[in-house]
């Protein structure tokens, strides 16, 4: 029972993200219906039409999940710049309204031995992280850089102006239901954890050089 809840919780949290992305974008293609502005309507359309598409992408690899086909299916060259494309567009609208940039650095293609969905859902859930960090900072700023790693590995960065992780429970940050939000679920990273190793990768929790939290992403590279 308490890993069928668990699943029900993540679930539901990893469904919320596109869900408020939808709901942002039609207020917005209703706010332009309202105005006659007919021409913004087919950018928030398209915008709707890639998320509920990347749920129903969600509720399947669940359903896969759930009839252990995922555990053994194999893993596909995926390009980081496309995952990364992918999951700021589903964060990019409440990044907006709490006026926060969110930059990649990466401007080539970068192939991983990965599962797009998963990697967009660790993706995602870093940035939101993030925004909740910086959302009461002056500077609000998150960035996505590639690092260095041995040849046959792939590191990638999601790095924020946030005051970083606290100290007292940075050991304990993998374990589910840590959080030291109010409406925090505490799934968020042991969620990442768990994709990362199913990835064949790892992840690391660190700070960049101004104290923001920094978390690297290590992916097996894909030459082919
Ligand atoms: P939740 O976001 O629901 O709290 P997570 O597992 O995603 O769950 O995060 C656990 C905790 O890790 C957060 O409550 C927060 O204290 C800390 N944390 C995560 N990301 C960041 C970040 N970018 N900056 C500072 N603290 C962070």
């Amino acid at each position: 029972m308490a890993t069928v809840g668990q699943t029900m919780t993540s679930l539901a949290h990893e469904l919320n993200q596109p869900l408020s992305a939808i709901s942002t974008r039609l207020f917005s293609a209703k706010l332009a219906i309202e105005h006659h502005k007919y021409e913004k309507l087919p950018d928030n359309l398209g915008k709707i039409e890639d998320l509920v598409s990347r749920m129903s992408k969600l509720i399947s690899s669940l359903r896969s999940f759930a009839k252990k086909q995922s555990a053994t299916n194999p893993l596909t060259r995926v390009d980081i710049q496309d995952s990364i494309k992918q999951a700021i567009l589903i964060v990019e609208s409440r990044a907006k309204v709490q006026q926060t940039t969110i930059a990649s650095t990466i401007s080539t293609p970068i192939y991983a031995l990965a599962d797009q969905v998963q990697l967009e859902q660790v993706l995602v859930n870093l940035l939101v992280n993030s925004c909740d960090a910086v959302a009461s900072c002056k500077q609000r700023q998150i960035t996505i850089m590639r690092l260095d790693s041995p040849k046959d590995r792939i590191r990638i960065a999601v790095l924020d102006s946030g005051h970083g992780f606290s100290n007292d429970i940075i050991d304990k940050l993998f374990v589910p239901f840590t959080t030291t939000k109010d409406v925090g679920l505490g799934l968020g990273l042991s969620i990442c954890s768990s994709i990362m190793t199913r990835l064949k990768g790892n992840i690391f929790l660190a700070s960049g050089l101004t104290g923001g939290a920094m978390v690297v992403l290590e992916l097996k590279k894909d030459d082919e």
